[in-house]
């Protein structure tokens, strides 16, 4: 190891009077050249590449190498994000792989002549902070690199950060770093940002763009050859598969799939609908025609509705012609269904997006503004992966054009080639990690001093408890009751809500239960209710202020709550609490309620236990109020980050701003934890900073306990804590409290060198 890094200081001193030859004036490309030499023979490597970054492009050129292809160079492009090479420019991080092509973002690129090499190291080239590069070694031998190569390489990519930035600008300047001849992809790669993890392999099916007609059109050789009887036996099959699907709905998602298929089944025997395509096939149009027809003529009808609840209704249109035709054209065979397609679109509703994941949708790339927080959170919970982008191309792409999908990397990519296909197949493969973390779980979790920390269940989704259970969740640090409203056409019935929270509050055998009362508004718009118009709906009539204002869907809430609770005593959870008085309030209505309930013959129910969740700026200057009249409070991060800071949290544009580890945030919270503690009143901490183990350790160390998280993030996090030190985290928050920049704090945390969970 000595050796290594003596030749490394060694190296790094040529290295630097490299860069004095290249500002005298030495010609750029063999500067580079000289470079890659230096490097690989001091490092005693087989290769040894440099990578420059076009930023316009977002992607890395090979600018040079020694020891790959030369005839790459200019050629090779990769994004960031791509391969194990743009995944260390993209996480800014050294990427160190005994054996690369194990690792599963390897990226193996036959014409670079790579087979041979084993090991990979690559750092990223970093000036300020703008992205350079990254400097790549690669060596027959494996497990090659050690830590310390990592670090000489570190040492020797910044001694040449500064030289490396004048000839990518050089390069750019003399459009050196195109790639000269046609790109060797034969695929074209589509960056987007992950809303939720995931990998898929699918056909695109192009929701809003080239369309319906065309496709079903030209993927039909045999569509004259049916006949009417055809016709009928393809009504009957939609109708039986469409009864089946409602039924198995049911079965797995009580608490939303509520008649969800209800108007493509009345559709499907509406005289106006298969009734006129009966009639133009027994006028001798051939039968798919007539679907085509109809249906077509449906869907111009409902997406010219000024009616949003009519517009709604062209994908079922769709849905429906859909499988029609397949059941008419394949007879039984017909799928009928979304197995196989990745759908590009700019506008998902919660119960479309419940449609496609029962249908078996494999994955979800909405552009532009689409990507609501309650769609993102649903899709979470079907476990449908999702990218958001904002590159408008994807309505280019023709319906069943292959992709590939990488929502880890961000990357959409068209017609992948069979790398990219085997590559995500692995990842596919290896993605079904339920039996792993479920091994992994432990019944408690406590830090590496023996503290107790719980980690609760956020569920969303009657069909989250079942994994909550299976990981060992210890209760229900939050159900967000939201998503019964937003799919159903209608209010939920008090009876229906009662069913659904008796799931929930029966769901697992921890006795702790938190239901959040209804928080809609925001980008939570409930489609039955007349359009308010605001123009700042995130400042508007959401949450607690909306059932203030609608008392009758509160208390029939808060009784279908307290009754699902029966004898236990449940929490209940105020989102959006901004004053005192609203809590009080509310408090009222349960007291209400409660009385109601006696009134009605229900009997007597114990008080449920009643909190408020801080995530406005005014419930922190009232924490100390709150804490003394609530029985526990909840810290919701993902709000309280958006209005502290100003930063809406649906808006791309802004997501870098949407800082968790802001001064201002982590000082918030700690008023909370402190005002919290004075009044000796329980704490929970739940959203974004539940998430992150640095934002754990920090909370940890002002002396919050408890978390709710996605359940499948709790082995993980159950893993990372109990490695952190509770004392040393008490040190550390007390610093953290302290510092007045996000750059400082997010050195401090860097310091720390928290892991990210194992699992
Ligand atoms: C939060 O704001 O942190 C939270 C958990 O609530 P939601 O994400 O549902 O707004
Ligand atoms: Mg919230």
């Amino acid at each position: 190891m000595k050796e290594t890094i003596k030749t490394s200081v060694e190296m790094i001193c040529s290295v630097s009077e490299l860069a004095n030859l290249f500002r005298q004036g030495q010609d750029i490309r063999g500067f580079l050249l000289q470079v890659v030499q230096i490097v690989s023979h001091h490092m005693q490597s087989d290769v040894c590449s440099i990578f420059l970054y076009n930023e316009q492009k977002d992607h890395l050129v090979l600018e040079a190498t020694a020891g790959l292809n030369p005839d790459m160079v200019g050629q090779l492009t990769l994004l960031s994000g791509e391969g194990l090479t743009g995944l260390a420019l993209k996480e800014l991080r050294p990427i160190r792989e005994g054996r690369g092509r194990d690792n599963p973002y390897f990226k193996y690129i036959p014409e670079s002549g790579e087979d041979r090499f084993e090991s990979f190291l690559a750092v990223p080239i970093i000036r300020g902070i703008h992205r350079v590069g990254v400097l790549v070694l690669q060596d027959e031998r494996s497990s090659r690199f050690s830590k310390s190569d990592a670090q000489a390489l570190k040492a020797i990519a910044s001694q040449l950060a500064a030289t490396l930035e004048n000839a990518q600008l050089l390069m750019a300047l003399h459009g050196k770093n195109e790639p000269s001849a046609t790109n060797t992809e034969a695929s074209r790669l589509i960056r987007g940002t992950q809303v939720v993890e995931g990998v898929a392999l699918g056909q695109a099916y192009q929701m809003e763009g080239p369309g319906f007609e065309d496709k079903l059109i030209s993927a039909c050789d045999d569509c004259y050859r049916t006949t009417i009887e055809d016709f009928h036996r393809a009504i009957d099959s939609t109708e039986r598969q469409l009864e089946e699907l409602q039924n198995r709905l049911e079965e797995e998602l009580a608490d939303v799939a509520s008649l969800i298929f209800s108007a493509h089944l009345l559709m499907l025997r509406d005289e106006g609908f298969s009734g006129e395509m009966a009639n133009l096939i027994n006028e001798d149009t051939p039968p798919s025609d007539a679907v085509i027809h109809i249906a077509n003529n449906y869907i111009t009808l409902f997406a010219n509705s000024d009616n949003p609840r009519m517009r709604e209704k062209v994908l079922d249109i769709k849905d429906l012609g859909h499988r029609i035709l397949e059941n008419l054209l394949e007879e039984e065979g017909g799928h009928g269904d979304y197995s196989g397609q990745i759908i590009l679109t700019n506008e998902l509703l919660p119960s479309e997006l419940l449609k496609l994941a029962a249908q078996n949708v494999e994955g979800l790339v909405l552009y532009g503004g689409g990507v609501t927080a309650h769609v993102s959170v649903l899709a979470r919970s079907l476990l449908v992966p999702l990218l958001f982008t904002e590159d408008e191309s994807i309505f280019r792409i023709p319906s069943n054009t292959p992709l590939a999908l990488d929502t880890h990397q961000g990357l959409l990519i068209v017609n992948p080639d069979d790398n990219a296909r085997k590559r995500i197949t692995q990842l596919i493969e290896s993605s079904d990690r339920i039996d792993e973390l479920e091994n992994a779980a432990m019944p408690e979790t406590h830090t590496a001093d023996g503290e107790r920390v719980f980690l609760r269940a956020t569920v969303n989704l009657l069909s989250d408890l079942k994994l909550a259970r299976r990981l060992k969740a210890e209760g229900i640090g939050l159900y967000r009751s939201e998503f019964p409203f937003l799919i159903r056409s209608d209010f939920p019935s008090e009876e229906e809500q009662y069913l659904i929270y008796k799931q929930v509050v029966d769901g697992l055998d921890n006795s702790l239960v938190t239901l959040r009362t209804l928080d809609v508004g925001g980008d939570k718009i409930l489609s039955y209710i007349p359009d308010a118009g605001e123009a700042n709906p995130f400042l508007g009539l959401r949450a607690i202020r909306f059932l203030l204002e609608n008392k009758k869907v509160f208390v029939g809430q808060l009784k279908a709550m307290i009754r699902a609770g029966g004898n236990k005593q449940i929490r209940i959870l105020f989102p959006l609490i901004s004053s005192l008085d609203d809590f009080l309030n509310a408090r009222k209505i349960v007291i209400k309620s409660l009385g109601f309930l006696k009134r009605d013959g229900f009997g007597q129910f114990p008080m449920p236990k009643l909190g408020a969740m801080i995530e406005l700026p005014s419930a922190v200057e009232m924490a100390p109020e709150l804490s003394r009249e609530a029985d526990f409070l909840s810290l919701g991060t993902n709000d309280l980050v958006q209005y502290m800071l100003g930063v809406d949290r649906t808006n791309e544009k802004v997501a870098d701003l949407f800082d968790v580890r802001h001064p201002a945030v982590l000082r918030a919270v700690k008023r909370v934890n402190d005002a919290a503690r004075e009044a000796n009143c329980p704490l929970s901490v739940c959203g974004i900073m539940s998430k992150d183990p640095r934002t754990v350790y920090y909370l940890m160390g002002l002396g919050v306990r408890e978390f709710s998280m996605e359940p499948g993030k709790i082995p993980g996090m159950q893993e990372a804590v109990s490695r952190m030190d509770i004392q040393q985290a008490g040190r550390d928050a007390e610093i953290l409290s302290g510092l007045g920049t996000q750059e400082e704090i997010r050195n401090y945390l860097d310091s720390l060198k928290i892991p990210e969970p194992a699992i």
